[in-house]
Order: structure tokens, then C-alpha cells, then sequence
């Protein structure tokens, strides 16, 4: 049996010296192969990468005919190397030739080699090559060996997407690092939107590969694990994630494999193979992943995300590197991220974004308001997307396909191109309609009103023609403040936001903070289920101070001018009251200091707790106006929380017992002669506005972009017969066709655009 000359240790300082010296990148991996052979006395050492047409190309050789490197390619699956990279597993044999994925391949003269071990190169658990040794004699390769060769494959896999790899690529061709990738996604948004990758939590670039001393490495990584597990702990302390991963589950788990004995045992192990502490986290961590990947069990996929997000942690304790500051954002940026809170998203310069797109994600989620809010394009439910793309890829985000191609090749982005000139045409004669009064043929008003939250939003008021803003989320200019707005603050912005108004009514809702809506500088325990916790009206409530500063300012921002008060989240009549309360006392302490009083107050309530629903007979009377909720209130109905993709859109929201609720309130607004308005994302899709026009509703509020659409069903609608059949199908106990299939029917023989 072969002995080893110095051992994996001496082949890691090797490689660093040979990563340092000023070579070529062919020469440098000539250098690298011929190390590793002679380390290993292997008579042979061999480097494939796998290429975007998922042929593997030998790329350097020790052993094997010069003249076959860049010529010799097997494909995936195909032979010992195919299998290694198909299946992301080393292989190690005494005799290659009996295995039965065994390829001969004549050129390379490999027939004398019988000993072989074949290990993947990967990166985020995805495979870029296989590099291989293999000697003539009969012999074993021990596990120091495997574990050299994954150190090595390790540092491969960073020299692969460097621009010094580029030159040893054929034109023409393509390493599958590059390949062009598309993935589905669920909409949150229309549009289409052309741009560059900027991931929201960058990868780690380790750069430090090789331990200087085994001794100091294992301790920096003690230190960091103790510091990443003393961050856990914290976040357990506070309950919320700053990355809008806020839930108590997803922190045990974290807890449980920081300290899991086997994960640390393992990147132990790869620093005394000679890798430093980050290499040693990448190495395992890529060794997980891709063994994870392969499983189909959403429970097991779902943890490969804890994991990821721990040996990130950890890899930015151990480099220091991280999104720290602000942002270099590439022009036209998409946001790529597994998951973002609203508040993540805010800080970014809405005027450099383009577009978002999430991992996991649901429409009616926060964030996914917010983007739409911001007029991005939105996409979420892209399954593994951050691992397969980098900052700076070109990205392509087709949200009314639902659809997103990272590094497109030329003719789909041609083909976009033409899309996103034909929408621009749409646009175009949506913006014709903006002067048209919106009213269905057969005569019947529909007000369309926006729903806002940025000052920067409020502006395209003008633009799409709305009638005025329905809804204006207060919280959101909490949410991208460092800390509390001071009353003359929150003077400044409401005042500024009627400015930019004028005539036309603008609803301000009371903060509606809590849930997924998370302000950093507003301190709560942790909670079970936020979504139902101490959020909104509850939390408003409790702190009187914060809800007196905001009616304060709300008040003197009116200046005499008309305001319209929305009061979010309530459960009870008694709440609502309490809130009129304030508000009176707060305008007769201003006429008391000689302020001037709004010529006309309203207060309203958001009707989305369905508890309220059989008590609209005691609060409408005390309501100047009411607005439901869809977002919240059929979360609530359907015991569905809306952040969540896997439940969030299972029941839809305008089949029967949703719809009969929502007729429910329509009929009893009418009864009180409570002026009634629609402002969940339901007011912004089509079809679902037809239904809710069909159901009773004449005033709807929406996100900027749904106008235009929302407005061209209306002015083609003939309204009557619609009204006739839904409210026949919804009393009809014998019939179970779904309402939407109905609709849709319905509108087909009108010829609306749905
Ligand atoms: C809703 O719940 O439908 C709503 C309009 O409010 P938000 O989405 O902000 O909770
Ligand atoms: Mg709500």
C-alpha cells in the first residue's frame, strides 16, 4: 500500500503557496492537480467542472493524456465522475473497473487505473465539478485522504467563480456556475421588471481557507459559536427577528443546532484536515446542503434553511463580513432574499429597487404590501433562488407569469424586453382613463381610492386619477424610522401628506404595528401567534401616550382642515369608544390652546376581526365610516395566517362563506347608512373587485398600479345581471360552484378584462 508524503497539512500549506503565486489560471491548476498526486502518491488527479450543458470537462490532469484536457467530457450521471457529481457523494474504490457506472473512456489512457476516490466540488450545496485520483495498484484511500480532497474540492469551488476562471472557458460555453436558471413564483404584483441580483444577506466570501494553527482555529470557532448561541439567546429575550423571522419555533430550532454536538464535532474535524474555522463551517455546511437538497421532505428543507442561516451567522462572526452600512446597490436592483420583514425592505433607497424576490413570502403578507406599495415588481415562493444566483446577475422577474429567469440568456431577455415595451402600452391607455369617471354601463359609481403609507407614494394620487387615499398605513413611516417620531415630526408628515392631497380625502389609519410589522424601537415579549397578540388598537390602548401623540399630531396636521380617523383592529365596540374618547378630549385641548379644530372630524373602524361582525348593530351607530379589512379579517375567518405560503391563499377569499360575510357588512352599512369601503389587497385584483361590486360594494381602496385595471373592468361592466346571479348563487344551498367560477363565466360573456 501507497504511503503518503507529509500528509494533508503539508498539501493545504502547498495549495495556499500555489493560491499565492502570480500564475495563469491553467498553470495554477496543473500546479494543483500535480500537488495533490504527489501528496497522495496517486499515479493520477483529475479536474472536471461541469459545464451549462451538463457536460463534465476535464480541466487538468496529472496522470491522464494532456492533449484530452478541455477535449474529454462525460455527461451527469454518466460513468464513476457523472455519478459523483450527479449525486453530490465522494466515491471511493479499490477496483474502479468492476463498478458498474465504470466508463471507459480511450483517450484519456486510463485503462491501467484501478484504486479510485472521486469527491464533489460544491458550492451553497450545488454541484460545479469533481476532482479525482486514482493510482494502478490495488489500494485504499483512508479517510485523511477523502478529507484532503474535500479541503481541496472546497477551494476549487471559490477559484470557479472567480474572473481568473473565465479564461480557461471555451467561447461559446459556459461553466453551469453561470448557467442561465429559471424558477416559479407566486405574483405579489404586476409587471415585469429587468434588472441585476442584489441578495439581501450576501454570501460569505471566505478567503482564508487554511489553518496557520490548528489549535488557535478550533478556538476562534469556539468563540464564535459561543457568540453566535449568546445571539440566540438574545433574540429568545426580545422575541422578534430583525429579519422578520419572528417566530419562536424557528429560534428553538436554531438553538438546537448551535448546540448540536455532531454539526461541531464535524467542522472540528475539517480544521484539524488543516482548514480554517470559516473554511471549516463552508465545508460542512456544503456537505449538509447538499444532502439535504436531495430530500423532497418539506419538514427537512425547511430546517436546510435554519441551517443556512446559522453557518452564515456564524461565518460572518468568524470573517467579519456582512451587510453592515449602507448599500451598494447595482442599478435597476432586485432584491433576492429567503425572507424579509417590511421594515428590511424600507431601508433600502426605493429609487435603485426594481424589484423583489423571495424565497418564501405570501401576496397579503406585509412585505409584499409594502413592495407593491413602492410600485416594485414582486415575485415570492422562488425555491432556492438565493443559492443559484450572486449580486450582479442580470435577473429578470416576470411577476404576471409568474416566472424568474436569472442570467437570461439574450433572446429571453429580447423577448422581456418587448413585454415590458407592451405593458408600457397599457400603461399608457390606463393613464387615458384617468380622467374618465368611474362608473359600471349600466351607471353605477364605483369610488376608487389608494391605499398608501410613504409620502413618496402619495404622489401617484395624481397620477392614476384615484379619488383620494382610503388608507394610509401610518406605520409604515414608523417602520422606517430609527426611532419614535416625535409629535412635531408626525405633524410634519401627516400635514405634508393632506399637502400633497389637496382636495382630495386621505384616510389616516391609527398605527397598526405588531405581527409581522415589526418597529425595532417599540419593545414587546415574545409572543406565541404576534398575528393575534398584542398588535395594533390592542397595543394602542395599552400604551395611551403613543395613541394621545398620534391624534395630536393628526389634529394639528389638519390644521381646520377636514380628517378622517381609521381605527384599526378592533374587536369590540367598547375599544372603538375608547378611542373616540381621545380623540375628543385631544381636539377640545387644542381648541382649548387656541388651535385651529378640523372643520369636520370623522372616526371609522376597520372591520377585521370577524368577532365584530355580530356586533355591527352596536358599533355602526357610532361609526362616521367603516372599512374592512379582507387582509386580516379572512385570515382570521379561515384561521389561515396570511404570512404564510403553505395556508395563506388555500381557501379563497370570495368563495361562499367569505363572500356571505362580507355581504354581511355591506347590508348592515347600508342599514345604518355607514359609508363603506373595501381596503384589503381584494379591492385590487379584478375579478375579486367584481365580486365585491357584485356583492353591494361602491368604494374601493387599492395599491397605486391595481387602478388602471381595476377601473377598465368597471367602465366595460354591465353590473346588474352580475349582482342578480351572485346573490342567487350565494343563497342557492343546492349549488357548491365555486363563486369565483361563476364570476369568471360572467365576465367572459361581457367580455371584461380579468
Ligand atoms: C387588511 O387587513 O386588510 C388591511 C387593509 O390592513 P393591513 O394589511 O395593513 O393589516
Ligand atoms: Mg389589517
Amino acid at each position: 500500500m501507497a504511503t503518503q508524503t507529509g500528509g494533508p497539512r503539508i498539501l493545504l500549506r502547498q495549495l495556499r503557496e500555489t493560491m499565492a503565486d502570480p500564475l495563469g489560471a491553467q498553470e495554477r491548476l496543473n500546479k494543483i492537480v500535480d500537488l495533490i498526486a504527489d501528496n497522495m502518491r496517486a499515479d493520477v488527479c483529475s479536474f472536471y467542472v461541469l459545464r451549462d450543458d451538463g457536460a463534465l470537462e476535464l480541466f487538468a490532469t496529472h496522470g491522464l493524456k494532456p492533449e484530452s484536457v478541455h477535449i474529454t467530457t462525460l455527461r451527469l450521471g454518466e460513468g464513476l465522475v457523472g455519478r459523483i457529481a450527479a449525486e453530490a457523494e465522494p466515491l471511493n474504490l479499490t477496483d474502479a473497473t468492476t463498478h458498474p457506472s465504470f466508463a471507459y473512456r480511450p483517450e484519456t489512457g486510463e485503462d491501467p487505473y484501478r484504486a479510485f476516490l472521486g469527491v464533489p466540488v460544491l458550492r451553497s450545496g450545488q454541484t460545479l465539478g469533481v476532482l479525482v485520483v486514482q493510482n494502478s495498484a490495488y489500494r485504499i484511500y483512508g479517510e485523511e485522504e477523502t478529507e484532503a480532497m474535500l479541503t481541496t474540492a472546497t477551494l476549487l469551488a471559490e477559484m470557479l467563480s472567480t474572473a481568473e476562471f473565465d479564461s480557461l472557458i471555451k467561447p461559446g460555453s459556459d461553466i453551469d456556475l453561470r448557467r442561465p436558471r429559471l424558477f416559479s413564483a407566486v405574483p405579489f404584483s404586476e409587471g415585469i421588471a429587468l434588472g441585476r441580483v442584489y441578495l439581501h444577506d450576501p454570501r460569505v466570501v471566505v478567503t482564508n481557507f487554511i489553518a496557520e494553527d490548528i489549535d488557535e482555529e478550533k478556538a476562534r470557532l469556539e468563540q464564535a459559536l459561543d457568540s453566535m448561541r449568546v445571539s440566540i439567546e438574545a433574540l429568545f429575550q426580545r422575541g422578534d427577528m430583525q429579519t422578520g423571522s419572528d417566530h419562536r419555533d424557528i429560534l428553538e430550532s436554531y438553538r438546537m443546532f448551535a448546540h448540536d454536538r455532531g454539526w461541531v464535532r464535524r467542522m472540528e474535524e475539517a480544521i484539524e484536515g488543516g482548514l480554517s474555522a470559516e473554511a471549516a463551517v463552508e465545508r460542512v455546511q456544503n456537505d449538509t446542503r447538499a444532502r439535504m437538497m436531495r430530500q423532497t421532505d418539506p419538514y427537512i428543507r425547511e430546517r436546510l434553511h435554519d441551517l443556512d442561516d446559522l453557518a452564515n451567522r456564524l461565518l460572518r462572526e468568524l470573517t467579519g463580513n456582512g451587510r453592515i452600512g449602507p448599500v451598494d446597490l447595482p442599478v435597476n436592483a432586485i432584491i433576492v432574499a429567503r425572507n424579509m420583514g417590511p421594515a428590511d425592505l424600507l431601508e433600502y433607497d426605493r429609487h435603485k429597487i426594481r424589484g423583489i424576490v423571495l424565497e418564501e413570502g405570501a401576496a397579503i403578507a406585509h412585505v409584499a404590501i409594502v413592495a407593491r406599495s413602492l410600485g416594485l415588481t414582486a415575485v415570492g415562493q422562488a425555491d432556492s433562488i438565493v443559492s443559484m444566483c450572486e449580486t450582479g446577475d442580470d435577473i429578470i422577474v416576470d411577476a404576471a407569469g409568474g416566472t424568474v429567469h436569472v442570467r437570461p440568456p439574450a433572446d429571453v431577455v429580447e423577448s422581456y424586453a418587448e413585454k415590458v415595451r407592451l405593458t408600457a402600452r397599457r400603461l399608457e391607455q390606463y393613464a387615458a382613463l384617468k380622467t374618465r369617471e368611474s362608473v359600471t354601463r349600466d351607471g353605477v359609481k364605483v369610488e376608487l381610492l389608494h391605499n398608501s403609507g410613504l409620502i413618496a407614494d402619495l404622489h401617484a394620487v395624481e397620477d392614476t386619477g384615484a379619488e383620494g387615499v382610503g388608507l394610509f398605513r401610518t406605520e409604515l413611516q414608523f417602520m422606517i424610522a430609527s426611532k419614535m417620531p416625535r409629535l412635531t415630526e408626525q405633524v410634519e408628515l401627516y400635514s405634508e401628506a393632506m399637502d400633497i392631497v389637496g382636495d382630495k380625502p386621505i384616510v389616516f389609519r391609527l398605527l397598526d404595528i405588531g405581527g409581522d410589522k415589526v418597529i425595532p424601537y417599540i419593545r414587546s415579549a415574545p409572543e406565541e401567534n404576534p398575528a393575534m397578540g398584542w398588535r395594533s388598537l390592542r397595543l394602542a390602548l395599552d400604551r395611551p401616550g403613543l395613541l394621545r401623540t398620534q391624534v395630536r399630531a393628526l389634529l394639528q396636521a389638519a390644521n381646520g382642515r377636514a380628517l378622517k380617523i381609521l381605527v384599526p383592529m378592533v374587536t369590540e365596540v367598547r375599544e372603538f369608544r375608547q378611542v373616540k374618547i381621545v380623540v375628543r378630549k385631544e381636539a377640545e385641548r387644542l381648541a382649548r390652546a387656541g388651535g385651529a379644530v378640523p372643520e369636520k372630524i370623522e372616526v371609522g373602524a376597520m372591520i377585521e376581526v370577524p368577532s365584530l361582525l355580530f356586533e355591527l348593530d352596536l358599533l355602526l351607530p357610532e361609526c362616521d365610516f367603516a372599512s374592512i379589512g379582507s387582509n386580516d379579517l379572512i385570515q382570521f375567518l379561515t384561521a389561515t395566517d396570511r404570512a404564510n405560503p403553505r395556508v395563506a391563499s388555500k381557501y379563497d377569499p370570495i368563495d361562499r362563506p367569505r363572500l356571505r360575510a362580507i355581504r354581511h357588512i355591506v347590508n348592515a352599512c347600508r342599514d345604518h347608512d355607514v359609508p363603506l369601503t373595501m381596503c384589503g389587497e381584494l379591492a385590487g385584483r379584478p375579478i375579486e373587485a367584481l365580486a365585491l361590486l357584485s356583492v353591494g360594494f361602491t368604494r374601493l381602496s387599492m395599491g397605486a398600479s391595481s387602478i388602471g385595471p381595476v377601473k377598465d373592468m368597471i367602465l366595460r361592466l354591465d353590473l346588474a345581471p352580475i349582482r342578480k346571479a351572485v346573490a342567487h348563487a350565494l343563497d342557492d344551498v343546492d349549488n357548491d360552484r365555486p363563486i369565483r367560477e361563476l364570476i369568471a363565466e360572467l365576465a367572459r360573456q361581457q367580455d371584461l378584462p380579468l
